[in-house]
């Protein structure tokens, strides 16, 4: 199954992309995860790439789509993928039609996360990470342990320097202008689904898991 989970920073996308992974068998493909573990690793593009997430701006498309075309050609991704996170242009919504086209492929559904604005600010500023394997907690609703050290890997729990209050309105600006209007490109193929993203997370998983069986 070749999935998109389309919706603004802080819908859950993470969350119910990790779950769908598990449930379908297909890699969940985060371009933001792939992004972070290049400045981690300090790579080439490292300098670069840090100043646009620290601003909340979009990486270049060429950077983007170079990284997506690589990890599509991936052999687990033979039987589909969860995109979390790319598109997010109109632009890169044809690319990624062409890049499909290319290998005889089709998108079967865009699921769109709809949460409201203050929802999300507020669970954005609350969100924590592990530093290592991406864990993610909100300090409200599943809180990180005291003592920062992730149980599942050790890793240390972070809040993500693009989660602070004045990057998150910018990004969610960012998407407003240039990721919305990806609904309506996906509402014209008939491929796309909007799922209320407030509750809990099995509530999502499961409109998530209604969704799909349609
Ligand atoms: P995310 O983890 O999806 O919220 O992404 C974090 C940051 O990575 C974004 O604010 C952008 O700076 C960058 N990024 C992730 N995916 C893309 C994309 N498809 N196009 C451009 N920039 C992206």
């Amino acid at each position: 199954m070749r999935l998109i989970l389309l919706g603004p920073p802080g819908s859950g996308k993470g969350v119910q992309g990790e779950l769908m992974q598990k449930r379908l068998g297909v890699p969940r493909i985060s371009t933001g995860d792939m992004f972070r573990e290049a400045i981690q690793k300090k790579s080439e593009e490292s300098a670069d790439l840090r100043a646009y997430l620290e601003a909340g701006k979009l990486v270049p498309d060429a950077v983007v789509l170079r990284t997506v075309e690589k990890r599509l050609s991936h052999a687990d991704c033979a039987n589909g993928f969860i995109l979390d996170g790319f598109p997010r242009t109109v632009f890169q919504g044809e690319s990624l039609e062409q890049m499909l086209q290319k290998r005889q492929l089709q998108l079967d559904c865009v699921l769109s996360l709809e949460v409201p604005t203050t929802v999300i600010i507020d669970r954005i500023t609350s969100r924590r990470v592990c530093s290592k394997c991406a864990a993610v907690f909100n300090v409200k609703t599943s809180p990180p342990p005291a003592d920062g050290v992730c149980l599942k890997c050790g890793g240390s729990i972070i809040q993500r320097s693009d989660d602070c209050e004045e990057t998150v309105l910018n990004r969610l600006m960012v998407y407003d202008e240039q990721t919305k209007p990806l609904k309506d490109f996906y509402r014209q193929r008939k491929v796309l689904t909007e799922i209320t993203g407030q509750g809990t997370v099995e509530e999502i998983h499961g409109r998530i898991l209604a969704a799909l069986e349609q």
